[in-house]
């Protein structure tokens, strides 16, 4: 890097950051930016008389916004300085054992949200302040107090600043920008933004609506002895704070790389995003001692996972037909190598959402994966547009049966009832686990019994016989006398079972157990009236059940006859007791096996759902409890333990 292109940088980097911290709307990836960064600090470290006094590496990046009052912190806030592998980490532990050999060390994930800095004076909230420019911020006292995780007194009662992170769980972020997209609004590019953006709102109310959940990890101006970081932590999580997860103390190289390791693994797993693990020297007078350089504190380090935001290419986009006859677009991207697995494919949810991001072929945009779901395009990068691109012309015909689809806006729908996709997806949908739970018949199987022409309907799988899969290709004895077992095997199912099966719209799982319950196999002739009278069912789902009984008639009461389904038997009213008529969610590892716990609480009365929201009554979880839990909390949803529950019935039974 020469000067000119070392003041280039600077000003690249400085665009870059006013978008991300004032705009929340960044015009490139985290990687991109650190390593122009990292490009920028070699040139410093080089060229010491030439250093900038705007660069980045001299002041803390964030810069504060027009139309907010700005408060000062009491004692500054920083920034961290950054190791990528155990390199870095060797490097930075010889620094600091330089600096001091008697230290130990706090591990903690780096929650990837926005700074918040919490002024507490005789107990109570006074001030909540962005980090700014690290001397002083934005104040935003009145956002703040909509943070339910926020206590607005404390037992605490001299002045103290408490520093954290401001956190948007991913569920919440994905609801949002989906609101976002119906109402026409340009989306979040990720939850860092959208906590960052939903912090900084000049109306409150805008504040309190997003769910912002707050997570502190160090103290500012405080008059707290403890000896040890990870003591002070406990004392302020005692202050009525949120304990964040995984946090430990350990002693040398070592034993950081195994926390290190182990929280990579299970990244995903965690509500919130995390980009890496944050090292902090564990004992207070040493961290004194070593103090700060312009930017950081010399006492802490984030060591960054890789990162899982890329820049690709849109190279074309192919459509997906459902069983229900939607057609989903999915982008053919540029193949990139995202935390190791290459990604070739990202989802596009629907057209509404190619319309509103303007997608175009050749787009060059930033994709995100993060866990087993399918990456996603989170951000077009419009300035970097050349005329190359081509606008998507929404399709008009089926890709796979060439009928005419119907357009309902958001969605495309295939009308064909016999388009092949659709029924090989009802065949897959029906053997699936809500539904028959029949082994041995994925996707690829079912499309080629399909293929074949063996299987055109979900009756044709009951006239399959062992001559006819074995003249199949790629169906062995073994494999093809598995199938018709478990094909038998589903004979004699439960009746919500059988009902789910059929995949009829708006009917899922708990639908399907309310209406064997209510009716069992005098579904197929209950009135309107009768099925809108049902608990949890309503207008519109009364009206799909009808439609699709008048026009699939003669086809349920045959599969009927195969699989002969058992009536359920009418449970008995349960008696009072605190479960009766609530909603419950189970999470994490139970004494027992979850579809136990779930029949108890049903013969109790108790209705349990899959997914936690306002309306649940009681989140009740077992070991390892993940994102439900968490879910529950910021909602302030009573969460029981198994032993709490047991507990609650008994006194009920009493
Ligand atoms: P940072 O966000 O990487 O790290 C410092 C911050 O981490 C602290 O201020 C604190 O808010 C947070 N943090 C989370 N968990 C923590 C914990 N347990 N302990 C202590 N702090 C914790 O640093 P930064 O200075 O805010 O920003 C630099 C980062 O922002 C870079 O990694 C860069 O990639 C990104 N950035 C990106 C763009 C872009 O255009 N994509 C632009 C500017 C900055």
């Amino acid at each position: 890097m020469n000067l000119q292109e070392y003041i280039n940088a600077v000003k690249t980097l400085n665009l870059y950051s006013y978008h991300y911290y004032v705009l929340d709307d960044p015009l490139t990836t985290d990687e991109i930016y650190d390593g122009l960064y990292h490009d920028v600090v070699v040139f410093e470290h080089e060229n010491k008389n030439e250093i900038l006094s705007n660069s980045p590496t001299q002041r803390v990046g964030d810069v504060i916004s027009e139309g907010f009052t700005k408060a000062s912190h009491l004692s500054r806030m920083w920034s961290l300085e950054d190791i990528f592998d155990a390199d870095g980490l060797l490097k930075w532990l010889k620094k600091t054992y330089k600096l001091n050999k008697n230290i130990s060390f706090y591990c903690e994930p780096k929650f990837d949200g926005a700074s918040l800095n919490l002024i507490y004076e005789n107990g109570k909230l006074a001030q909540g302040i962005t980090r700014g420019d690290g001397v002083a911020g934005e104040l935003i006292t009145q956002n703040v107090k909509t943070i339910r995780s926020i206590p607005l007194s404390i037992e605490h009662k001299e002045r103290i600043e408490i520093r954290g992170e401001v956190v948007i769980f991913k569920d919440e972020f994905d609801k949002i920008n989906e609101k976002r997209l119906q109402a026409g609004e340009a989306v979040f590019a990720n939850p860092r933004n959208a906590a960052a953006g939903s912090l900084r709102q000049l109306d409150s109310s805008v504040t309190a609506a997003r769910n912002l959940v707050f997570l502190p990890y160090g103290v500012g101006k405080n008059s707290l002895t403890h000896k040890l970081l990870s003591e002070k932590m406990e004392y302020i999580y005692s202050l009525g704070f949120r304990k964040p997860p995984s946090s430990s103390t350990c002693q040398e190289f070592d034993s950081i790389e195994a926390i290190y390791e182990v929280m990579k693994r299970d990244r995903d797993s965690y509500s919130m995003m995390l980009d890496g693990m944050v090292i902090k020297v564990n004992e207070i007078a040493a961290q004194i001692d070593m103090g700060y350089t312009v930017k950081v504190p010399r006492f802490a380090v984030a060591y960054k996972f890789p990162a899982v935001e890329k820049i690709t290419t849109v190279k074309e986009i192919v459509l997906q037909v459902g069983r229900t006859g939607a057609v989903t677009p999915v982008a053919i991207v540029e193949p990139t190598d995202i935390d190791g697995v290459i990604v070739e494919r990202a989802t596009l949810h629907n057209f509404d959402e190619i319309d509103r991001k303007d997608i175009r072929l050749h787009d060059k945009v930033i994709i995100l994966r993060s866990g087993d779901v399918i990456p996603k395009i989170i951000k077009v990068l419009t300035h970097e547009r050349n005329g190359s691109e081509i606008k998507y012309e929404r399709p008009t015909l089926c890709p796979v049966c060439s009928s005419e689809l119907l357009d309902e806006g958001v969605l495309l729908k295939c009308q064909n009832l016999t388009c092949d996709a659709r029924v090989v997806n009802s065949i897959y949908y029906f053997a699936s686990k809500p539904c028959l739970n029949i082994d041995g018949l994925g996707d690829k199987i079912v499309e080629s019994l399909y293929n074949s022409g063996l299987v055109r309907s979900v009756i044709d799988l009951f006239d399959l016989t062992l001559d006819k899969l074995l003249a199949l290709e790629g169906f062995k004895e073994k494999k093809s006398q598995n199938l018709l077992n478990s094909l038998q095997n589903a004979k004699g199912c439960d009746y919500w079972r059988f009902i789910n099966s059929l995949g009829i719209e708006h009917i899922g799982e708990v639908a399907s157990k309310t209406l064997s319950e209510n009716f069992g196999s005098r579904f197929t002739d209950a009135t309107k009236e009768e099925i809108i009278a049902c608990d949890g069912i309503g207008e519109e789902m009364a009206e799909s059940l009808l439609e699709f009984v008048r026009v699939n008639r003669e086809t349920i009461l045959k599969l009927q006859e195969i699989l002969r389904p058992l009536e359920p038997t009418k449970r008995a009213e349960a008696k009072e007791n605190a479960f009766k008529g609530k909603t419950v969610v189970l999470t994490g590892t139970m004494s027992e096996s979850r579809p136990v716990v779930k029949e108890k609480l049903e013969l109790l009365g108790a209705k349990v759902v899959g997914s936690v929201s306002k309306k649940t009554d009681f989140v009740i979880y077992g070991e390892d409890a993940g994102s439900k839990y968490d879910k529950a909390m910021s909602l302030d949803v009573i969460c029981l333990t198994e032993l709490e529950m047991q507990k609650m019935i008994s006194e009920s039974e009493k």
